[in-house]
């Protein structure tokens, strides 16, 4: 294949795009590229410092100009890979695109892309001339980081997953929303904090009145999510289900490629976390098997896995938004067997979503392109 040099950026300003860049300078992937950098609302200003020289941003509309690139990693969302992706195609752009939105994701001519999950998926679809290389929702590409080790070993019948989302799976203005309702809540409530001596309730009610009141910004989620939780995240499906519960079982299944599909399902729900998402799953095992069996093909499947011991002082330690943060661990623990029977089991895991969930394998597919 030919050496992959001119790769073109977008949406790198962002949320996932921010993380990106750090993630390339980190791993010093820049060298012996030839970056091009594009902007929707900023043309012309300075590319961002990236250890080599690259020129001033340049429109990311511009068909021509993109078709430059051998490949484009965009992290812009889905509304600029619809309207910009079959314009390349239809000009005859045959390069690699690498993308963070959910737009082509379930396309034919797509694949999902989570190395260290399915390698074999993405070196066939090489081999096969595929030229759409799409990340995976954040919450799915956890999820199978985190229990990949049970799908490998073709153990799970059903997988019921609980999430615990954090804002920042939102975009950037999201974070500063959640932020500003915690101040706003920390301001009302602090002549009573202030006081030991008040009564609990004046404070609790001061707190759901300002969360009631309408004045709190709440533009990103529709609803104060500081000092709450919100059972709904993305559009509504015909059955009841969200997008984001939906993608669970689609995306899981189209990533893993099952010949028979595994149920994937659950609730998810958007909670004040500021970034990192977490998800409480129940797993119907294809048989019984012993606790430390299922650890050692958890802990056995990728590097990045981080057994927690199922009691509460390692559990606070690591098990939480605030230990998985900007980092590639991937913590699972609370393995335990649940009532209902000896191969039904439940376990927690949490994981930095703008990491595996999102920039990480954007950046190992550019990898694995240059390596090809
Ligand atoms: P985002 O933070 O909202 O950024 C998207 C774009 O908004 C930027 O590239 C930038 O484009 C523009 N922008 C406008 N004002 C900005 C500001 N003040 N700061 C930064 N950027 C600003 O979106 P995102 O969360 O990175 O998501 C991008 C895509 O990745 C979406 O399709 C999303 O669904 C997907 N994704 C997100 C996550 C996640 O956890 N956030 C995880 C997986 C996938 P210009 O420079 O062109 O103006």
């Amino acid at each position: 294949m030919q050496q992959i040099e001119r790769v073109g950026f977008i949406g790198w300003r962002g949320m996932v795009g921010s993380v990106l860049l750090d993630r390339m300078r980190a791993e010093d992937d820049f060298t012996g590229l030839t970056p091009r950098f594009y902007s929707t609302s900023q043309v012309g200003l300075p590319a961002p410092d990236i250890g080599v020289d690259a020129p001033a941003l340049a429109d990311a509309f511009d068909i021509a100009d993109l078709a430059q690139n051998q490949a484009i990693v965009t992290c812009q969302g889905g509304a600029y890979t619809k309207a910009v992706l079959p314009k390349l195609r239809a000009a005859g752009w045959d390069g690699f695109w690498i993308d963070a939105a959910s737009a082509k994701r379930m396309d034919d001519d797509s694949i999902i892309i989570l190395d260290p999950v399915n390698r074999h998926v993405i070196d066939q679809a090489l081999q096969d001339g595929v030229r759409n290389y799409i990340g995976g929702n954040c919450t799915v590409s956890l999820m199978l980081m985190g229990l990949g080790g049970l799908f490998d070993a073709n153990l799970v019948e059903w997988m019921s997953t609980m999430t615990y989302q954090a804002a920042s799976g939102a975009g950037a203005k999201a974070m500063r929303e959640l932020v500003g309702q915690m101040r706003d809540l920390g301001q009302a409530g602090s002549a009573s904090l202030d006081n030991p001596a008040s009564a609990i309730l004046e404070l609790d009610r001061t707190i759901t009145q300002t969360l009631r009141s309408g004045e709190l910004d709440t533009a990103a989620f529709g609803a104060p999510l500081a000092a709450s939780v919100l059972p709904w995240i993305d559009s509504e499906m015909d059955d009841g289900a969200t997008r984001e519960e939906w993608k669970g079982h689609v995306e899981a299944n189209k990533i893993l490629r099952t010949t028979t599909e595994i149920p994937v399902d659950g609730l998810c729900v958007r909670v004040g976390a500021m970034r990192c998402h977490a998800q409480a799953v129940t797993i119907k095992l294809k048989k019984d098997l012993p606790l430390d069996e299922i650890e050692e093909l958890l802990r056995a499947a990728n590097p990045w896995v981080r057994f927690v011991p199922n009691d509460k002082a390692s559990t606070l330690a690591g098990l939480t938004p605030t230990a998985a943060s900007g980092t590639l661990d991937i913590p699972v623990g609370r393995l335990r067997k649940l009532r209902m029977g000896p191969d039904y089991i439940t376990a927690f895991t949490v994981g930095d979503q703008l990491l595996w969930g999102a920039a990480e394998p954007l950046r190992r597919m550019l990898r694995i392109l240059r390596e090809h």
